[in-house]
């Protein structure tokens, strides 16, 4: 463990960020990694407490208490070795997951907990920063080969492992470049795209091909798909070309909000606007949806919406407000009740602190404009009453809004996607296939797998990284009738 007393003489350390006046004038991530010397400490607070509930918390079972203890005796390139062993890009978890290895921590319970992501995000940038990140090009090659749709998290986990243990990987992306919504949803200033890029270098030194600008697919180029694609793949042309395919396309079907005036120009879905400003940040064309000036209203109160009131920060909005249906969470959980596990409690982004309004327990009732455009939101306050939400009478209000972005989730994959195979769905319109068994990931179409949140639904990236390195030791079973891959 680190030092036996550590967690008695040292205080929880935060991530240095940068000032939000400064911050808001750029596009970069502006979180300070630790210095070697505040992660020692860090490191020193883990108990190593027997049962390790960070573990089991971390959804992919980073061996939290090693590393801590290789941290805190300085041993880094042991530390990326361990981090490494259960997490395929702790970069991009080491910056944007919400850590619920930290709410399942025991020092947790009465204390502030350890710092667990500060410290992986500390040692996998030491390791890019030593050159310790090298491709791992497997010793023999299986001659099998496999397809991947969809280049998010998921589909670039299962592409690696499975390179690394020798099969032919193509990568297909219907995008012009990858990552899924690490690349184009999540914004730079959490996360900068080199992070990527690096990736697939190394991913590409490992034997992954990459189809950029492909849709796999029965659309025959129609106008959506070609915005993004030059190519179209059937499905049956995937499953004669490769021994076994999988498929990781996402949840990309957004949650709308019908409600009168829903048609006025200046109402958006979230991804409208942070697609093109993602791109706009990779040196593309500029965002035409602009909040320079503007009264920004973002309806939901998750990742997405955050991101919405961050990039609108940037623009230089006159104003920015953001609505939730459900009412405010505590400040503070009751630990005694909800540890190990995640609790609900008001969760303020950093870019809730670089200006916005919140509000809670607010249904819209409609939006009102002139000449086709968006003025105003007319909302309503609700209570719980009933066992349900209700609208308090009397309660309605009325506000500015130049533009709104719809953040309230997504309600499924692409329906189409998932048809054109003929995957069977869950009742979620999930492709539907277990985690468990000797089925595992396998959709009812022979060959084919699914994983991410095309199966599990909206999530997180650290699940679709887990859903990967699981499916492709599932795939790898299947092919080879046993695998080495990690669970
Ligand atoms: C704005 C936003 C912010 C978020 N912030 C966070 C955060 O801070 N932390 C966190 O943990 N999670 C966050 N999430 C959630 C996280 O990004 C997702 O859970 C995760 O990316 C899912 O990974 P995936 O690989 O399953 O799918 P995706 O990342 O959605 O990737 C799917 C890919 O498949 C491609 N594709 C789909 N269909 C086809 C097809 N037919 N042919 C070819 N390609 C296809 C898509 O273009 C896409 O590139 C956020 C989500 C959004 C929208
Ligand atoms: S991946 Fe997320 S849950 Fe796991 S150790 Fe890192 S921050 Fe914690």
């Amino acid at each position: 463990m680190g030092k036996v007393t550590g967690f008695m003489e040292f205080e929880r350390l935060s991530e240095h960020y940068e000032e939000p006046q400064k911050r808001v004038k750029h596009y970069k991530e502006f979180v300070m990694t630790l210095s070697d010397d505040e992660a020692k400490t860090q490191g020193a607070r883990c108990m190593d407490c027997g049962i390790p509930f960070c573990n089991s918390g971390c959804p992919v079972n980073n061996i939290i208490p090693d590393f801590n203890d290789l941290v805190y005796q300085q041993d880094w390139k042991n530390a990326i070795d361990v981090l490494h062993s259960t997490n395929n890009f702790p970069e991009f978890t080491g910056r944007i997951c919400p850590a619920p290895c930290e709410a399942a921590c025991t020092l947790g319970i009465n204390e502030a907990p350890v710092g667990i992501k500060s410290i992986e995000h500390a040692i996998i940038d030491k390791a890019w920063a030593n050159d310790w990140v090298r491709p791992q090009i497997a010793k023999q090659k299986t001659g099998k080969k496999i397809a991947i749709v969809g280049s998010g998290p998921a589909g670039m986990a299962a592409a690696q492992q499975l390179a690394r243990v020798g099969h032919d990987v193509t990568l297909y992306e219907k995008n012009d470049r990858v990552g899924g919504l690490l690349r184009y949803g999540i914004p730079d200033f959490k996360m900068e795209k080199i992070l990527i890029d690096r990736r697939v270098e190394q991913m590409t030194a490992e034997g992954v091909k990459f189809e950029t600008g492909t849709f796999v697919g029965k659309d025959t180029l129609g106008k959506e798909v070609k915005n993004y694609s030059k190519k179209v793949v059937s499905p049956e042309q995937l499953q004669k070309d490769f021994d076994a395919v999988v498929i990781t396309g996402g949840a990309e079907q957004p949650r709308d909000l019908p409600v009168p005036g829903r048609e006025l120009s200046g109402i958006h879905y979230a991804l409208e606007f942070l697609i093109p400003q993602n791109k706009e940040v990779a040196g593309d064309n500029k965002n035409e949806i602009r909040a320079d000036g503007k009264h920004v209203i973002v309806i939901g109160g998750g990742d997405t919406g955050s991101d919405c009131v961050g990039t609108s920060n940037r623009h230089g909005a006159a104003s920015i407000s953001q609505f939730e249906l459900l009412p405010q969470p505590p400040e503070q959980e009751n630990k005694t009740l909800v540890w190990p596990y995640w609790p609900t409690k008001l969760r303020t982004s950093s870019s809730h602190d670089e200006g916005c309004d919140r509000d809670w327990s607010v249904a819209t009732k409609r939006f009102e404009g002139k000449n086709g455009k968006v003025e105003k939101l007319i909302g309503v306050r609700l209570e719980w009453k009933d066992g349900k939400m209700q609208e308090i009478a009397g309660s309605e209000f009325e506000m500015k809004a130049d533009l709104v972005f719809l953040a309230m989730g997504f309600v499924s994959p692409a329906q189409q996607v998932l048809d054109a195979f003929g995957i069977e769905k869950d009742p979620r319109g999930n492709a539907k296939a277990s985690t468990e068994g000797e089925k595992a990931y396998y959709t009812n179409v022979p060959k084919i797998f699914a994983a991410g949140d095309m199966r599990r639904g909206q999530s997180l990236v650290v699940w679709a990284i887990r859903e990967g390195r699981q499916c492709a030791r599932a795939v790898d079973e299947f092919l080879m009738g046993s695998s080495v891959l990690p669970r």
